[in-house]
């Protein structure tokens, strides 16, 4: 079931997207996003909502800001032409490789940004959750940066599953706590932040790692993000020529794909989010939430969610940690309701494949969620030949090299 805005309300709402007046002062995407928080949480986002108002645009956090990208996570990263993925496929393909940047991948623009925005606030530590890792890696090399102390809560099962970066958090200085509670993974991982976040809310801050939860969080991260689109889109001018016919993004929570597509939304060109498929279309074979789910309340966000018939948030499942979530941020849920972004879905082995044709075509291995990126892509191109294509590469692949060695390459016996 899709949900449908009437046309004149979706073109209103596009045009106050594209104008940057979203979210409205009730932290709003349309009908989407908003704060549905417990009673107790409510002094704390009024306090981040003030911090976010004071100084997110401040010349002098800008300032300190663009520093740290520059000097720090090594900004502006690359965008690459792909001579043989574009043979291939019969598109000219180009990446903006935010695997290049410092940890890896694009999270750690928004880990600065917030780290900074916590010191400005007085926070005396910082709390982040992590389901992967990654963001748990950003957030602790943001903090040792800043010089704030860092804990990470992260589901005991993850911790298991995300060994090498549990230790990589570890040695930058983290603390890492273990949630024993509800299904042990990033959703309770969250639950138990918010928990410990309550207890001080002015000496804490709370780094979130995607474009997800209550207002502030969606627009903060966008904003932090968007660094990643209006690089790509002078990049694309400079080098490629032009603009892009069509961008790729994956999407988990969906702050590198919000990052890439808010600065090309006014633009005429085709945005198109990648969602984990899973292994199939039913409950609990995907985590495909803007493709196959319905609308509801999640972590403090009205939403899209994957739930049963009974409202119950469903376990998700994707060969890539980084995707497997119920939720996704509120801005794509109206983008998707507006028809100005397409959000479709790759599976498992589509993205696996996809995986190894980039290894070999350009030597880049990705991560497994950018994958999914790819392998839509790939389709997307032998429909439309002779097109301009872009795709964000949110990150490298060698934290996955764990899950792939369970995968065998294809034995190369070809000799000549
Ligand atoms: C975490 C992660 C994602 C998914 O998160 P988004 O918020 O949807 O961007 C995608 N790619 C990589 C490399 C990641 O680490």
């Amino acid at each position: 079931m899709k949900f449908q805005l009437p046309a004149d309300e979706a073109g209103r709402l596009l045009k106050a997207s594209i104008n940057g007046e979203l979210p409205d002062a009730r932290g709003r995407f349309g009908p989407f996003g908003g704060r549905y928080v417990p009673e107790t949480l409510v002094p704390a986002f009024e306090r981040l909502e003030m911090g976010v108002r004071d100084y997110l645009h401040d010349a002098d956090f800008q300032s300190e800001y663009r520093k740290e990208l520059r000097e720090w996570v090594g900004r502006p990263t690359a965008l690459t032409h792909a001579p043989r993925l574009s043979e291939r496929w019969g598109t000219d393909v180009w990446l903006k490789r935010e695997d290049l940047a410092h940890t890896g991948a694009h999270k750690v623009n928004n880990a600065i940004g917030q780290a900074l925005l916590a010191k400005r606030l007085g926070a005396k530590r910082v709390i982040a959750e992590t389901g992967a890792g990654q963001h748990g890696v950003a957030s602790a090399a943001a903090c040792a940066r800043v010089g704030l102390p860092c804990s990470v809560y992260m589901g005991a099962v993850d911790i298991q599953r995300q060994a090498p970066n549990v230790d990589r958090m570890y040695r930058l200085g983290a603390e890492v706590v273990a949630v024993e509670t509800g299904d042990k993974t990033l959703r309770a991982a969250i639950d138990e932040a918010m928990r410990e976040w309550v207890t001080d809310p002015s000496g804490i801050y709370y780094l979130l790692g995607s474009a997800v939860g209550a207002h502030p969080y969606p627009y903060l991260v966008r904003e932090l993000q968007s660094v990643i689109g209006t690089e790509a889109r002078q990049q694309m001018i400079d080098q490629a020529g032009g603009l892009p016919d069509a961008a790729f993004a994956c999407v988990g929570g969906g702050s590198n794909a919000i990052g890439l597509f808010y600065p090309l939304l006014g633009d005429d060109v085709e945005l198109i989010g990648v969602e984990a498929g899973g292994t199939g279309d039913g409950l609990g074979q995907n985590a495909a939430t803007l493709t196959t789910g319905t609308p509801g309340v999640l972590q403090g966000s009205y939403t899209m969610i994957l739930q049963d018939e009974d409202g119950q948030v469903q376990e998700t499942h994707s060969i890539s940690a980084g995707l497997d979530y119920s939720g996704v941020g509120p801005e794509h849920a109206l983008l998707q309701a507006t028809g100005r972004i397409s959000y479709v879905s790759a599976s498992d082995d589509e993205s696996l494949e996809a995986l190894e044709e980039l290894c070999e075509t350009e030597g880049i291995l990705t991560a497994l969620e950018t994958s999914h990126a790819y392998a839509y892509a790939r389709k997307w191109s032998q429909e439309n030949p002779g097109k301009r294509v872009l795709i964000g590469n949110s990150g490298r692949g060698d934290k996955d090299m764990p899950t792939l060695t369970r995968f065998p390459v294809r034995i190369r016996t070809d000799a000549s």
